[in-house]
Order: C-alpha cells, then structure tokens, then sequence
C-alpha cells in the first residue's frame, strides 16, 4: 500500500504517519525529517537547506527529487509506504508519477487533511508554547509563509490528484483518534475496492 498524506503544516501529518507505520508496517518517507536530518549534519547543504526552511520556503524540487528516489529505493519502502510533506508542487507530484512508473509502483491513495487555516495558526502557538519553539521554523512569521507557500503551490496538487481519482478528505479538526480512525476507513474502502 503506498500513500500521500497530505495537507497544511500543522495538520497533524506527522502523527498521522506514524500511526499508519505501526499499524500497516509502512515504510514513514517525510521529506522534512529527511532535510533536518541534513540540516543537523551540519554539510555546507544542510546550512543552505536549514536557512530556507527557516523562512518558511520550499527547498528546490531536484534536490527534493533526488532524496525521494534514494529513499524510495531503499528496502523497507518495498513493502509499502507513506509519503509525508511530499509532494508540495506541481513539478514534484510530475516526477513522483514517473519515479514510480519507473519503479514499477503506484499510488493507492491521497488522504488530505483538511484544516482550516485559524486553526493550524492556534495549534501551532501551542506547540511553541509547549515545546519553547524546539523547531526552528516554529514561528508565528514562518508559519504565516508557509500557509501562504502551502495554498499557492501545494493545495493545487488537490485537483491533480481528485481527476485521477484517488483523493479523499478527512477532516483533520478531529482529535488524533478520530482522525486516525477516518483514515482506517478509508483504507478499508480502498482494499474493498480493489479487491
Ligand atoms: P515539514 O516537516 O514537512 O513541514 O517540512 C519542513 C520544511 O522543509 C518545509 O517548510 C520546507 O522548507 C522543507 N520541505 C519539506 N518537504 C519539502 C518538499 N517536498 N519540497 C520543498 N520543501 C520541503
């Protein structure tokens, strides 16, 4: 099985990957764990790297690219996998659609948390005030950015991938068990429907 979850920063896509990894046994692929991994090696790549996260921006689609296909290759994604904070443009969701032809794989589905922006802003001023801002791009400034980034590049992908038929809603307003919940049905759906 192998699945977009998608969505706004703050939508609780990470808690929702790492639920479906312990259930289903699939392999958790987040782009953004994999740049602050970069970030935290201290490379000349993850410097550049960390300053455009911290503005709130999207890291150029090669690089990008270029760690999906390792990763995907790697073999704990064979048994299927769940792609977290990717893809957020149109030119990443393009080239996931080749690499995976190439692989001889295919999208089963793209759930999408669906949360209404007043309320990632009042989840993440939480979150600061929970965690001191542990993460660096935690900020009110940066947040307003990457909504910004998320509603002009990335919930664009929500057509793309409604006329190929695999996008269904969830609304992620409600609370983690619930929406873990939703999400379970809609992967009993999916495995009715193909059988
Ligand atoms: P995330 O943890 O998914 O919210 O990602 C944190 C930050 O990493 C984002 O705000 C971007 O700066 C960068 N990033 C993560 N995934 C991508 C991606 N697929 N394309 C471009 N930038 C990304």
């Amino acid at each position: 099985m192998n699945l977009i979850l998608f969505g706004p920063p703050g939508a609780g896509k990470g808690t929702q990957a790492a639920r479906l990894v312990a259930r289903h046994g699939l392999a958790h692929v987040s782009t953004g764990d994999m740049l602050r991994a970069a970030v935290a090696a201290g490379s000349e790549l993850g410097r550049r790297v960390g300053e455009i996260m911290d503005r709130g921006e999207l890291v150029p689609d090669e690089l990008i690219l270029a760690l999906v296909r390792e990763r995907l290759q790697q073999p704990d994604c064979a048994r299927g996998f769940v792609l977290d904070g990717f893809p957020r443009t149109r030119a990443q969701a393009e080239a996931l659609d080749r690499l995976l032809a190439e692989l001889g794989r295919a999208l089963d589905a793209v759930i999408a948390l669906d949360v209404p922006d007043e309320v990632l802003i009042s989840r993440i001023e939480t979150r600061i005030r929970e965690t001191g801002g542990a993460r660096s791009d935690d900020n009110a400034e940066t947040l307003r950015r990457r909504l910004e980034v998320y509603h002009a590049q990335t919930a664009p992908l929500l057509d793309y991938y409604r006329d190929r038929g695999l996008l269904y809603v969830i609304d992620g307003t409600r609370s983690i068990d619930e929406v873990t919940r939703a999400i379970e049905e809609v992967l009993g759906r999916i495995g009715k429907e193909t059988g």
